[in-house]
């Protein structure tokens, strides 16, 4: 059940009474939960044939005479485009159960937010969002850097994707005696202060943005959140409405 109350005046404005009302939300719950179990088949389901289309173009791919050398090109992206999706099927699954598997290593943070802003910079110039990076020359951690990639390409890609033209993305890094924390902030559409804790449950986006053309499914925020607590750390949001927004992740050194 959910239950909501509100005062009722008369028209003199005087308290004369409240209306309470409880709602029995069994069909929403049930209906969440097929919703749910839905993309996990699917998720499961789209496993299979895509493994299969990989493993066959990585098969032309490895073969030196297989291929006249202008498709080779073409093939790479058939190939990282098909990683991608598998991966997210994987992100999918894994976001469900709430286990994200890291490899943690020895990294250069700097060197991974330096590689993020690299790879969002052509999509920045398009959007007319200006795009720059704040980091020491090095800054080491421990922590899984394919996945930590990851949370940054979305926090980037996020960043512009919700700025209107001429924003600002600043990219930053820092460290202290036992963590490393990475800011990624922009002075886009902002989040309005009752959706900022919604941000971080999957399929969800914010009113503003579910009829807008601003493509995207709800999946970045809840899997970036996923990786950064499988590394003992955390990731927080500030944001204004209209004047912008700033995630922080803080992960152990
Ligand atoms: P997606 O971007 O695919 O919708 P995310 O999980 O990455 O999914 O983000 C969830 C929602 O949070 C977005 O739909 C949007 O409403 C809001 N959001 C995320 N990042 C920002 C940002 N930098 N500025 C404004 N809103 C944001």
């Amino acid at each position: 059940f959910t239950a909501s109350a509100r005062p009722m005046l008369d028209p003199a404005g005087n308290f004369a009474g409240s209306v309470v009302v409880f709602s029995d939300v069994t069909e929403l719950v049930n209906a969440l939960a097929a919703k749910d179990e839905f993309v996990a088949n699917v998720s499961h389901e789209f496993r299979t044939p895509l493994t299969s289309i990989l493993g066959y173009v990585e098969l032309i791919l490895d073969d030196p005479n297989g291929l006249d050398p202008k498709y080779r090109k073409q093939l790479d992206i058939v190939r990282r485009n098909a990683e991608r999706l598998l991966s997210l099927v994987s992100d999918l699954l894994a976001v469900r159960s709430g286990q994200i598997a890291i490899q943690p290593h020895p990294v250069d943070v700097s060197e991974l937010v330096r590689g993020s802003v690299a790879s969002a910079e052509p999509r920045a110039a398009k959007a007319h969002v200006r795009l720059s990076v704040d980091v020491p020359g090095t800054l080491h951690a421990r922590v899984d850097s394919s996945r930590i990639s990851q949370v940054l390409d979305n926090l980037v890609s996020n960043a512009i994707k919700y700025s209107p033209d001429g924003g600002d993305v600043v990219v930053s890094a820092w460290e202290d005696e036992d963590h490393v924390y990475c800011k990624v902030s922009d002075t886009g559409m902002g989040i309005p202060q009752d959706e900022q804790a919604g941000v971080f449950t999957k399929f969800f986006r914010a009113d503003g943005v579910r009829n807008s053309t601003i493509p995207g499914v709800g999946l970045g925020l809840p899997i970036s959140k996923a990786i950064v607590e499988a590394h003992g750390g955390s990731i927080t949001l500030q944001s204004e409405p209209g004047q912008g927004t700033t995630f922080t992740v803080k992960v152990p050194a």
